[in-house]
């Protein structure tokens, strides 16, 4: 059971691949994006219209052209320093302009939506692995922007009947196998890229950010899962709401916690050559361990993670850097 789907922030990284994901199970997909963070070549599995979320005209207009049968809403900013020292653009962006899709998704008619959300609405849980019943208390604008949508999707699903599916990411890595999308930010701040843009290029050391954390090895623990995994999920959840599905949520991630020396590692195993890296302080806000427990997502939407050890992660990676280690970073291409 098949559609159209509007896809908001389908140049970004998620949005890409999960527009790949999309139309390769026989959706029709058409990407709403301004472009401001956002890549006209990561745009290639539908129709591109140009716009902004916060611009009511502009989706009254989209939702009269594409007349979709669900929106899946990736279009957000997505820096958590940004959103420490620049707030009301968070949630002008990520809150209000979320408010403004789901008004004209309202008077349109369009009453399912796929949300892309975040571990970071935890904030620092007190034990791993997180359910989606781990309490909520977000520690930057960020995961509050998110925090935000997630009540006002429950208040729309009560008042208009709004049908929707949350989809609390963990660490987003990898990139699409043919290569033909993948993960591209300016600036780039996340340490897999990081950790393999140093070995591309000359002068760049990776600094990890604190070896003194209570894990096995020091460093930092997330739960990495690979963005196709995620596209994946995406689509099952897609599916979920066509087939009648009520209003979910759920977390994406393996079950399995990775420190940052062992993404190094595995780095150096997929390229044959050392990263270097010197230790520096601790970032501001990190907690020492994220870790998701994906039961719910395996139990309802029947999403097992198929590309997620880390090898896997990191080479795909590594064929997609590589490929953009020539490219020219041009500002809307
Ligand atoms: N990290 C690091 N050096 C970097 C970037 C990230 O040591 O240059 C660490 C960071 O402290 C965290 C992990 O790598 O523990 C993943 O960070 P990333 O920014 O990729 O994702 P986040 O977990 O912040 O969403």
């Amino acid at each position: 059971m098949t559609g159209t789907v509007l896809v908001t922030g389908g140049a970004g990284y998620v949005g890409s691949h999960c527009c790949k994901a999309f139309r390769d199970a026989g959706w029709e997909v058409v990407v709403f994006d301004n472009l401001s963070r956002g890549w006209r070549d990561l745009v290639q599995f539908g129709d591109l219209i140009e716009g902004d979320i916060n611009d009511r005209a502009a989706l009254d207009r989209a939702m009269a052209e594409v007349k979709p049968d669900a929106v899946a809403h990736f279009a957000a900013y997505g820096y958590v320093g940004e959103s420490v020292s620049n707030p009301g653009m968070y949630y002008r962006n990520n809150t209000m302009g979320t408010m403004t899709l789901l008004d004209a998704m309202m008077a349109a008619g369009v009453d399912k939506l796929i949300f892309s959300s975040t571990c970071a609405t935890y904030g620092i849980p007190d034990k791993v692995p997180m359910t989606e019943e781990t309490p909520q208390s977000p520690i930057n604008p960020y995961g509050w922007s998110k925090l935000f949508v997630e009540k006002i999707l429950d208040d729309y699903g009560h008042a208009y009947g709004l049908r929707s599916v949350k989809l609390r990411y963990f660490n987003a890595a990898g990139a699409d196998f043919d290569a033909e999308v993948g993960e591209r930010h300016e600036p780039e701040t996340h340490l897999i890229p990081l950790a393999i843009q140093g070995q591309l290029k000359d002068g760049f050391a990776l600094t990890v950010f604190g070896d003194d954390f209570d894990t096995r090895d020091g460093t930092c623990v997330r739960d990495y899962i690979h963005v196709m995994d995620l596209a994946d999920a995406h689509k099952r959840a897609l599916d979920y709401l066509q087939a009648g599905g009520e209003s979910n949520v759920f977390n994406l991630g393996t079950g399995t916690g990775t420190t940052v020396m062992e993404i190094v590692e595995a780095v150096e195993r997929v390229s044959g050559s050392s990263v270097e890296r010197s230790i520096g302080p601790r970032r501001a806000g990190d907690p020492p361990a994220l870790v998701a427990s994906a039961d719910k997502a395996r139990d309802v939407l029947g999403w097992v993670p198929q590309h997620s050890d880390i090898d896997t992660i990191i080479r795909t990676a590594w064929n997609w850097h590589q490929k953009e280690a020539n490219r020219p970073l041009v500002k809307g291409l």
